[in-house]
């Protein structure tokens, strides 16, 4: 009897590993279109962003969320290209999403459709030549001032290249940043700036920026996302985050998964 509870549960073990495993690593395999929302969401069709390419290198591989839209990918390499021919050093690419969307199991609320990607703001030449394997030991750097307000001397003019590059590229809708690092933008940078529009200051990214794609065309299921204020936003709006007051990532109500994507996750 304990001989075959125990049986049961290895068996029931391996099928759990083998479900996440294959939620992990194998794509459904469509056309690729999004369902649902950045935060509530998955992938159908998703492509996999090759582990390194001209002027970028994938990180911490052993995450497995590298996959997205193939609009994702396609931005990304562009985006790598770009900051090469500028000079700027190879893009330390960390989170996509995983290869069928859906929660993370840790690090983000959102990367769950196939449409946000993070970018390290590692841009030291060769910061990842003595990686592991995985390139999972990087060190990722702060971009603030530890004491007081502002930022620190890594921040350099390539950041803010790097951050004009990305916020030009059409697909792309907006781009998280720590307030500190708009604020910064809204006081140096001269010429054209309708670009800071899509810069949006949001907790947390020092280390990396965030990049979310608009919902593709070719996915009528993808909820977009309220659009972005018109203007700069180097106005009250950006003050407000300078200002002492209560984090407002409260809503913590967990709405129902996409029907779609229930059959999806599930296989
Ligand atoms: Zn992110």
């Amino acid at each position: 009897m304990l001989k075959k509870l125990l049986f049961t549960f290895v068996l029931l073990i391996y099928s759990l590993g083998v479900m996440a495993e294959s939620q992990l690593t194998t794509t459904f395999p469509t056309e690729s279109y999004v369902i649902g929302k950045t935060n509530n969401g998955c992938i159908s069709g998703a492509q996999a962003l090759p582990l390194q390419g001209d002027g970028y290198v994938v990180v911490h591989l052993e995450r497995r969320r590298h996959y997205g839209h193939p609009l994702l990918i396609q931005t990304l390499q562009t985006l790598a290209k770009q900051a090469q021919q500028q000079q700027i050093s190879v893009l330390q690419i960390g989170d996509l999403g995983q290869a069928r969307g859906g929660a993370l199991p840790f690090g983000h609320r959102s990367h769950q459709s196939g449409l946000d990607a993070d970018i390290w703001f590692n841009l030291k030449a060769n910061s990842y030549t003595n990686a592991n394997k995985q390139r999972s030991n990087i060190k990722q750097f702060s971009m603030l001032n530890p004491k007081g307000k502002g930022l620190n001397t890594r921040w350099t003019n390539q950041h803010r290249t790097l951050l004009e590059l990305a916020a030009k590229i059409v697909e792309v809708d907006r781009i998280f940043v720590n307030p500190s690092i708009k604020h910064d933008l809204c006081e140096t940078v001269i010429g054209n700036r309708e670009w800071l529009r899509k810069i949006r200051p949001w907790y947390h990214h020092d280390k990396h920026f965030h990049i979310r794609l608009r919902c593709p065309e070719s996915s009528p299921d993808c909820i977009k996302q309220t659009p972005i204020p018109a203007g700069e936003g180097c106005d009250a709006s950006l003050a407000w985050w300078f200002k002492k007051h209560k984090a407002s990532g409260s809503i913590k109500k967990k709405s129902r998964q996409p029907k779609a994507c229930q059959v999806l996750l599930a296989d």
